[in-house]
């Protein structure tokens, strides 16, 4: 049996269907999308930022997120800043729901999504990729394949997130719900290091232990992760997510023969934080049509002033990890939180690109710069 569509798409993640519900949106159906896996897992936490001005995706989703928050707080050297969010809130979502979601309103319409197939490799005929599944052989114009790299770009300034996560019932009351602990840091001189506390009531939270840095290595996360844990009574350990992921300027959409490359890997994920919802949401949201399918549809449109702020930041991340404490500390508390939300969305105005140069600590930044052109 043969089947042929315009589009495959490999990967039913958060790209994948994200970028399918666009293409139907705008009236593109001849797609199909490729997954390893058979069920939707709930093993993600997405968070970002939503109010004034910023893409509402929570509408455009219609997904009702797990908390939403109005206070976060940093932590250095044992200190803490609590920063109310105005008209802006945190929320987090469970990427169960985000991407159950996504699935439904596919299949409502029809798209074919292939789950449990691991694709390995693709073999190019001579106009289609083909790709045999049990005894069906599927013929694709194009391919977007959202598969996470093997490999980790380690050109400067680029560093990984790696980072352990549990979600906790503690047995006593430890955890002020109103608040998110965005960053509790550990002194290093090697890596940025911090806690990340999601607390969803007085004794439930997802807590994280969370490295920026040039190695991946999980032992070392686990063993803190541990110690970390262990302050907080636990009672039960519900759920755990664990990652890696790119922190880096440089994307490779590896063009050729209609091959095309999505997701974390190709530019979706934000090179000085690694967070990538957001700009999967807005990247979907912007994709225009046209007659034959191009590169141009999905390419993430790159802005030159917040990449280019996120190779500063990435720079002093990488060679002075003792200053990262201070800088976003700085970021947080002397940056007015409309800016700081608006940058950290990729939905930037000039004056927050100003406002952030203005706060951050002149010296600091500019060794960032040099090394930047230097290394
Ligand atoms: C644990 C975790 C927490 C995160 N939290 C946040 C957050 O709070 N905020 C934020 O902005 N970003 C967050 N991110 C980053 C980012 O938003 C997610 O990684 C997001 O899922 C990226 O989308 P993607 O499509 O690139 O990858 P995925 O969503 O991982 O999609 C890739 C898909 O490809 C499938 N696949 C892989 N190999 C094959 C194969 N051989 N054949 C077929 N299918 C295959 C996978 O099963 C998966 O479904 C988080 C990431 C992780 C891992």
């Amino acid at each position: 049996m043969k089947q042929k569509f315009d589009i495959g798409i490999i990967g039913a993640g958060l790209s994948g269907l994200t970028l399918g519900n666009s293409l139907l949106n705008k009236k593109i159906k001849n797609f199909i999308l490729f997954e390893k896996e058979k069920k939707t897992k709930n093993d993600k936490t997405y968070s970002f930022w939503s109010g004034p001005g910023l893409f509402d995706i929570k509408k455009t989703f219609s997904v009702k997120p797990k908390k939403e928050w109005s206070q976060i707080e940093i932590k250095v050297k044992g200190a803490s800043y609590k920063i109310d969010l105005g008209d802006y809130k945190y929320a987090c979502y469970s990427s169960e729901s985000v991407l159950s979601e996504l699935y439904k309103k596919l299949t409502r319409k029809g798209v074919k999504v292939e789950r449990g197939c691991v694709i390995k490799q693709l073999k190019k005929n001579q106009n289609d990729w083909e790709i045999v599944l049990k005894s069906k052989k599927i013929l694709l114009k194009n391919i977007i394949d959202s598969r996470p790299n093997t490999k980790f770009d380690d050109k400067y300034p680029s560093l990984k997130q790696v980072f352990v996560g549990s979600e906790i019932i503690s047995t006593k009351k430890v955890f002020d719900e109103n608040v998110v602990t965005l960053m509790d840091f550990y002194d290093s001189n090697k890596d940025v290091i911090f806690t990340y506390i999601l607390p969803f009531s007085k004794t439930k939270a997802l807590i994280e232990t969370t490295f920026f840095s040039y190695d991946i290595n999980f032992r070392q996360v686990e063993k803190l992760h541990k110690l970390t844990l262990k302050k907080f009574d636990i009672k039960e350990i519900t759920r755990t997510e664990k990652a890696v992921l790119p922190m880096s300027p440089y994307t490779n959409v590896k063009l050729e023969n209609q091959y095309f490359r999505i997701g974390n890997f190709a530019g979706a994920s934000r090179p000085a934080s690694g967070y990538a919802f957001t700009r999967i949401a807005l990247w979907a949201n912007q994709i225009e049509t046209k007659k034959e399918f191009c590169v141009e549809m999905i390419n993430h449109k790159q802005n030159y002033l917040t990449n280019w702020l996120d190779k500063i930041f990435l720079s002093v991340l990488r060679s002075d990890p003792q200053k990262a404490p201070e800088i976003f500390k700085i970021f947080f508390t002397k940056v007015p939180i409309a800016s700081s939300a608006r940058f950290l969305s990729d939905q930037s105005r000039l004056v927050d690109y100003l406002v952030i140069i203005l706060k951050l600590p002149k010296l600091v930044m500019l060794r960032g710069v040099i090394n930047l052109y230097v290394k």
